[in-house]
């Protein structure tokens, strides 16, 4: 079968990799689900970013209060645009989202230096009749890439581990773009369990051309298994909190809570 997003992502390949019954409902059947409320304040703490660093692009400094007003019309539009799951009020997904917000502007945006802001970059795979592609969230004036992340608790060296998959991806992608350009990749993880105390983590990942092989034989396995349309269930302790769940293994009551922050994650 043919690719249904005409690539391949770093999200369709982790949520492959997760489950490929997931990736059916996701990508193929395209089965609608509520949005959960972690992935919303994600979504709208990565509109925050966006345009802050377009308007530093532009030469512009935004304040504290433009850069909150962006966050409560973003968090407005988007609850109201689509069906949200809320696992916490609204109005404390919304604190959090605010506190998530002044911690960035007091603590990380003096810190960066932007250069390209959510870059789309795409390049041929060999051996692969599809594209590999990817939205950069930052890339700075010394070549760093940054990818943020929202989450209710601090990554540990686990997590870390499990998301170099997506360095090694915009690895790629930057040199396949830009030539052997000796970028650095980091992950900017910002937590709070409620919003009270917010923390934020820089963590360097190393992932280069070393990482090529097993990145191939990742993205080969994935590509090889849509196009012979194999979409086995992976049924495990992801299926208490996957938003396929109903429509895969029948309504039952589900524990949600446990392993939650290894998805607390917009990408
Ligand atoms: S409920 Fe479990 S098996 Fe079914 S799609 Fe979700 S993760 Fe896969």
């Amino acid at each position: 079968m043919d690719f249904p997003r005409g690539h391949l992502s770093y999200s369709q390949i982790r949520t492959y990799l997760i489950c490929p019954r997931k990736y059916q409902y996701a990508y193929i059947e395209q089965v609608p689900v509520p949005l959960n409320d972690k992935l919303l304040l994600g979504t709208v703490f990565h509109s925050v970013l966006e345009w802050y660093f377009t308007a530093r692009l532009a030469g512009s400094m935004p304040g504290l209060d433009e850069t909150d007003a962006c966050f409560a019309d973003s968090f407005q539009r988007l609850r109201g645009a689509q069906a949200v799951r809320w696992d916490d009020s609204p109005e404390r997904v919304s604190r959090r989202g605010h506190a998530f917000v002044q911690h960035f502007f007091h603590e990380l945006a003096p810190r960066f230096d932007p250069l390209m802001v959510e870059k789309e970059l795409t390049a041929p795979l060999d051996n692969q009749p599809v594209e590999l592609r990817g939205v950069i969230d930052l890339v700075e004036k010394d070549l760093s890439i940054t990818d943020f992340k929202t989450a209710t608790a601090r990554w540990s060296a686990n997590r870390v581990r499990h998301a170099q998959l997506q360095m090694q991806i915009y690895n790629y992608l930057f040199e396949k773009n830009f030539g052997n350009a000796n970028s650095q990749q980091r992950f900017c993880v910002v937590y709070s369990r409620r919003g009270q105390s917010v923390h934020s983590q820089l963590l360097e990942v190393a992932a280069g051309s070393d990482d090529r092989e097993h990145l191939f034989q990742v993205i080969g396995y994935v590509a090889d298994g849509i196009q012979a349309e194999r979409f086995p269930r992976n049924e495990g302790f992801r299926c208490g909190f996957c938003e396929y769940r109903d429509v895969c293994l029948g309504a039952t009551p589900c524990k949600r809570r446990k392993h939650e922050e290894e998805v607390d994650e917009i990408s």
